[in-house]
C-alpha cells in the first residue's frame, strides 16, 4: 500500500527537462521510471534479508561462502539476466578458531574485547605473555626499537584523529596501515606480537574490536596480531603512563588452512545495440566471519542484483551489456577481483564503466567517479536528472570513484571507475565487527540507494558516447 502510495506521488516529477532533446527526454523518462520503481520495490532488502540470516557470515573458503554463491547464481537466474557464469577462483581458508583472549595481568586484572586479525597465525596454548609498548606510528615504533624488544606492540593511533601536522584529520586509509603491516613492522625491531586499536569511527564506540585483513612479509618473522576494542588501547595507553610494567597474555588458536577453490558470480543482461561494451557493476559476496557482512558488503551485493532485476522488470535493455559481478574474497586477498582482471583481461577494452557499491547503505550521498577529463561532468548531467526526484536534491558527484575489486581492471583497462556513496562515518562504527548485521539496514534507505543506482548505471550503458577512459597507469 505504502509503495502504491509512493508511485504514484512521485509521477509528477519526471516531466523531461525542458533544454533536454529527443533523447534526453528519453532517458529523463527512463530515469524517472526506474527511481519510482526502485523506490517502491522491497526486493534488495529482502535478498539481504536471505543473505544474512539464511545464510549468514560468508569468509572466503567457508561453507557459508559456497552456499552463497549458489544462492546469488539462482537469484540472478530469477532476477532475469541473460547468463549467469561462476568464475572460477582459488582463495585463502584462513579459520578463526575458537580461543581468542587478551587480558591484562599487571598492574590490574582486565579482560579485554579482541579479534584476530585474518591471516593471523596462533599464539603458542596458554598465550604469549609479555610487557606491552604503546605507539602511534611505525617512525616512533622504529626510533624505539631498542625497547620494543621481547614486547607485545599496541598501535594505538586512532581513525578521525588531527595528523601530526594539525593538517587534516586522519582517514581509514591512515588508520588502516597499523591493521595491514603492523605485525610485519613489530616483528622487525623483535616484538613477540601485536595488536591494534580497531580501526573504526572515533567518538561512536561500544568497546567492539574490528577484524579485518593482515599481512606478512616473507624473510620477517610471523607474529600473532590482532585488534582490541578502542576503550581497552586506550586503557592500556593510560596504565602505561603510569606504570613502571604493564603486562599483557594473548591467546589465539586461529590457523591458515591452505587455498581453496572458490567462484564470482558474472551475470549479463545483453545490451540491445553494442553488446561487446560492458557497464559492471558489482559488490562482494564474501564477508568476515564476524557480524553478519549485512553493510559489508551484503548491501553492494543485493543493491547490484536489484539494478538487473529493476531493468528487466520495466523491459529497459539499454545499448550496452550491464555485467553485475558478485565478486568473491574482497576482505582477505581479492582472488576475485585479481582473478577477473587476468581471466578477463581480452574483455576489458570494451568495458566503458566499473562501478562497485562497498561502503554501506546508511545515507546514500551520491556518487564517486575516476574517469578521463570531462567524466566527472557528465555523470553529474545524469546525477542532475535524477537529483529533480523528491528526496534525492541533494546527491554529490565527487571525484575519485572506486573499490577494491574493480582497482585490478581499471589499472590494466584504463577503465573508469565509479562507487555508490553513502554515510562512511556511520558505517565505520560497525565495519568488520559483530554488529554488522541485518537490523542496521533501513530498507527504504537500501532502496534509495539501488533506485539512484541502476537509473546511473542505465545512463551509462544508454549514452552515445561512453566516460573518458583514464589515462594509462
Ligand atoms: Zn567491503
Amino acid at each position: 500500500m505504502l509503495a502504491i502510495l509512493a508511485l504514484t506521488t512521485s509521477f509528477v516529477f519526471f516531466a523531461p527537462a525542458p533544454q533536454s532533446d529527443g533523447d534526453s527526454g528519453a532517458l529523463d523518462a527512463a530515469i524517472g521510471r526506474i527511481v519510482e520503481r526502485g523506490l517502491a520495490s522491497d526486493h534488495a532488502f529482502t535478498w539481504l534479508t536471505e543473505l544474512c540470516d539464511d545464510i549468514g557470515p560468508r569468509l572466503s573458503g567457508s561453507a557459508q561462502a559456497e552456499q552463497a554463491v549458489e544462492w546469488g547464481r539462482a537469484r540472478l537466474e530469477e532476477a532475469g539476466a541473460d547468463r549467469v557464469v561462476l568464475h572460477p577462483v582459488n582463495v585463502a581458508r584462513w579459520v578463526r578458531g575458537e580461543v581468542e583472549r587478551a587480558r591484562i595481568l599487571e598492574p590490574a586484572d582486565h579482560r579485554l574485547a579482541v579479534l584476530a586479525l585474518g591471516g593471523s597465525i596462533a599464539t603458542p596454548p596458554g598465550g604469549i605473555t609479555a610487557p606491552v609498548i604503546v605507539v602511534k606510528t611505525f617512525e616512533e615504533l622504529r626510533s624505539r626499537a631498542s625497547e620494543a624488544r621481547g614486547k607485545i606492540v599496541l598501535f594505538n593511533r586512532a581513525m578521525g584523529e588531527t595528523a601530526d601536522d594539525g593538517s587534516r584529520k586522519l582517514g581509514y586509509g591512515d588508520a588502516v596501515q597499523q591493521r595491514t603491516n603492523g605485525a610485519i613492522e613489530a616483528a622487525k625491531v623483535g616484538a613477540v606480537a601485536s595488536v591494534i586499536r580497531s580501526v573504526g569511527t572515533k567518538g561512536a564506540e561500544y568497546r567492539l574490536p574490528h577484524t579485518g585483513m593482515m599481512r606478512y612479509e616473507d624473510g620477517v618473522k610471523r607474529i600473532p596480531h590482532a585488534a582490541l576494542a578502542a576503550e581497552d588501547a586506550d586503557l592500556i595507553a593510560r596504565l602505561v603512563a603510569r606504570h613502571p610494567r604493564v603486562m599483557l597474555n594473548l591467546e589465539l588458536d586461529c590457523r591458515d588452512e591452505g587455498t581453496v577453490q572458490s567462484h564470482n558470480v558474472i551475470a549479463d543482461l545483453r545490451g540491445r545495440e553494442r553488446p561487446d561494451e560492458v557497464v559492471l557493476i558489482c559488490g562482494h559476496l564474501d564477508s568476515w566471519d564476524v557480524g553478519h557482512g549485512a553493510h559489508d558488503d551484503g548491501v553492494g551485493v543485493v543493491a547490484s542484483m536489484e539494478v538487473i532485476r529493476l531493468l528487466k522488470s520495466l523491459d529497459l535493455r539499454p545499448r550496452r551489456t550491464i555485467r553485475c559481478v558478485l565478486f568473491m574474497n574482497e576482505e582477505n586477498g581479492l582472488a576475485g577481483g585479481l582473478g577477473y582482471a587476468k581471466d578477463y583481461a581480452r574483455e576489458l577494452a570494451g568495458h566503458v564503466a566499473a562501478i562497485e557499491m562497498d561502503g554501506g547503505a546508511f545515507g546514500f550521498s551520491g556518487f564517486g567517479v575516476s574517469a578521463g577529463e570531462g567524466g566527472v561532468a557528465m555523470v553529474d548531467d545524469v546525477a542532475r536528472r535524477i537529483r529533480s526526484v523528491p528526496g534525492y536534491e541533494s546527491l554529490r558527484v565527487r571525484p575519485g570513484g572506486g573499490g577494491a575489486d574493480i582497482g585490478p581492471l581499471s589499472r590494466a583497462g584504463n577503465v573508469p571507475m565509479l562507487s555508490i556513496d553513502s554515510d562512511s562515518e556511520t558505517y565505520f562504527r560497525y565495519h568488520h565487527t559483530h554488529a554488522d548485521t541485518l537490523d542496521k539496514v533501513d530498507p527504504r534507505e537500501l532502496a534509495r540507494h539501488a533506485a539512484a543506482y541502476a537509473a546511473l548505471v542505465y545512463a551509462l550503458a544508454e549514452m552515445e558516447r561512453p566516460l573518458p577512459r583514464l589515462a594509462a597507469r
